[in-house]
């Protein structure tokens, strides 16, 4: 299998622009849960860029659980991802949720995310696979790390190599978070794969006052980085808001996670 150990014996890294993921290098991925403007992508990433985040997300297609809710603004907001990406030169990742957007998507984007409700969309992961651009892959909420990594086989028996796995916690009986978050996920995976793999403690709780400390846990467990919401208004925020993380908390949690790199 082209995501195990037997077939790659060394750790695999993925370049996203001039960002690299993986054999010791962190992604510090941040930003809001959805592009909601230029002024406030702006603003946010403003502040992510000075906490020390690599690469900038926001989505323009949400997967949302409510067909009321707000669904994103579509390629208006990839042009402002692109943008505001370039502006402040770190590279960006967001959501595809269809194969027929996958070359619109690619036109402005740097890496493609695979969200977890897609993990086991197989005409998605197969066009991704096509893709020359890197993908990010989320772990479903009930799929195990083994469906996780025949999820990633999909993407690189296309052809396309560079696939980072996403650890972003499970549906579980625990209601005071918002998903389980897995962290033996991290060791697990990179016994059996040698590709990179993130953790995504926003969505896995769901509450900013876990996030940092399970930020900490990722990368003293072998995360290979971190993806976090960031939002300079939560209560405003289109989607995701409770979960966000204030930019002066985000600054806090990378400074912390510096100086846990360095003592590791
Ligand atoms: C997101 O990253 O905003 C998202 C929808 O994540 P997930 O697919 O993990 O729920
Ligand atoms: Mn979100």
């Amino acid at each position: 299998k082209l995501a195990s150990r037997e077939f790659h014996k060394s750790d695999s890294s993925v370049y996203v622009g001039k960002v690299k993921i993986g054999g010791g290098s962190l992604a510090m991925i941040a930003g809001p849960c959805a592009i909601e403007g230029y002024e406030v992508l702006d603003t946010i990433a403003k502040y992510v860029k000075a906490g020390g985040a690599n690469i900038l997300r926001g989505g323009a297609f949400k997967p949302r659980t409510s067909p009321y809710a707000f669904q994103g603004m579509g390629e208006d907001g990839l042009k402002i991802l692109r943008d505001v990406g370039d502006k402040y030169d770190m590279p960006v990742v967001t959501e595809v949720m269809d194969p027929r957007q996958v070359d619109l998507v690619c036109r402005y984007a740097d890496m493609l995310q695979i969200g977890a409700r897609n993990m086991q969309n197989f005409d998605l992961l197969k066009e991704c696979g096509k893709a020359m651009k890197p993908v990010l892959l989320k772990r479903g909420m009930s799929a195990t790390v083994k469906d996780l990594l025949m999820s990633a086989e999909y993407v690189l028996s296309e052809g396309n190599k560079d696939v980072v796995l996403c650890e972003r916690g499970v549906r579980s009986f625990e209601d005071s978070t918002r998903n389980m978050l897995d962290m033996s996920a991290v060791p697990n995976v990179k016994g059996q794969s040698h590709l990179p793999i993130i953790v995504d403690p926003s969505h896995a709780t769901g509450r900013p006052d876990l996030i940092p400390s399970m930020c900490r846990a990722s990368v003293a467990a072998g995360s290979d980085g971190i993806h976090v919401e960031v939002h300079n208004c939560p209560e405003k925020a289109l989607s995701d808001g409770p979960q966000a993380l204030l930019p002066h908390q985000f600054l806090d949690l990378m400074g912390d996670l510096r100086r846990l790199a360095v003592a590791l």
